[in-house]
């Protein structure tokens, strides 16, 4: 397997506090991932390592490769700039769009590979630009909101303006943190089966964070899931059975399935 993410002995620490402890795993070119296990087992914090968000424990062993650059090693953030660690399109539960712009504007974003420093964005667009955006919002169904503003949207709308921006920004690898958590069964669904058609038609390698465990049984083939920081289970998701999963939300609480 050629792997487009992996992870060795990533450890981070806040304080005290262990949030991953030796964390491995190798994910392949074209997989549908879900990451799970209970809240404050690491899920968020893992996946920002992924994009140099955050950076492993000093003098750790931790290596971080994605897309064949390091991202970290040994406690230390590879490549000069945020732009150049962060080529993985990164989709939040709070959907992380510029609420006053408009949607085209939101999606073209996408182009710069992170978000501008710059306050005005207007002429910054050549007309290819543009059409790769309108290319983005016609897949994930949202065209004719093209000139709306962010915050006019529905949750599963803004949802879907963030996986246009990682469409646009062209990003083999796909990193979703609980992005369905905010919103309805049918908005949830219809972003759900996006990822799904992204992953399946354009081979984009799509890692989910997701609290259901039925809803990651319908769309992801393989389950990694940690518990208090360490990886619990690694494998295919059928193999996640209810006694390992009663184990995995033990101190939890099953109510959080
Ligand atoms: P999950 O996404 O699985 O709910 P997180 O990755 O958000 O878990 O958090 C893992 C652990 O790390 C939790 O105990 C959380 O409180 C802690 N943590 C996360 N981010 C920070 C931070 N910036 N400062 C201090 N503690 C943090
Ligand atoms: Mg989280």
């Amino acid at each position: 397997m050629t792997a487009i993410i992996s992870v060795e002995r990533l450890d981070k620490s806040f304080g005290t506090h262990a949030a991953l402890r030796e964390v491995g795993f190798e994910i392949a070119s074209g997989e549908m991932v879900t990451l799970i296990g209970p809240s404050g087992s690491g899920k968020s914090t893992l996946l920002r390592h992924l994009i140099g968000l955050t950076r492993a424990d000093r003098h750790s062993h931790s290596h971080v490769r994605v897309l064949d650059r390091d991202v970290q090693h040994g406690g230390r953030l590879l490549g000069a700039s945020r732009e150049q660690r962060c080529r993985a399109g990164y989709i939040f539960q709070q959907f992380n769009l510029v609420s006053r712009l408009s949607v085209m504007t939101n999606v073209l974003i996408g182009h710069l590979g992170g978000m501008p420093r710059w306050r005005s964005l207007a002429g910054r667009f050549t007309r290819q630009e543009h059409e790769a955006a309108l290319h983005a919002m016609a897949r994930v169904g949202i065209e004719e909101l093209a000139e709306q503003r962010a915050n006019t949207l529905s949750g599963g709308q803004m949802q879907r303006v963030a996986i246009a921006r990682a469409l646009v920004q062209d990003a083999e690898v796909i990193l979703a943190d609980e992005p369905i958590a905010s919103l309805d069964p049918r908005s949830a669904r219809e972003v759900m089966e996006i990822l799904q058609r992204i992953n399946r038609e354009d081979g984009r390698t799509v890692v989910i964070t997701l609290h259901q465990v039925d809803v990651a049984r319908r769309y992801c083939q393989r389950a990694i899931a940690l518990k208090k920081g360490r990886l619990y289970y690694d494998g295919p998701i059928a193999g996640l059975t209810d006694t390992r999963l009663q184990a995995l939300y033990e101190d939890a609480g099953l109510d959080e399935l």
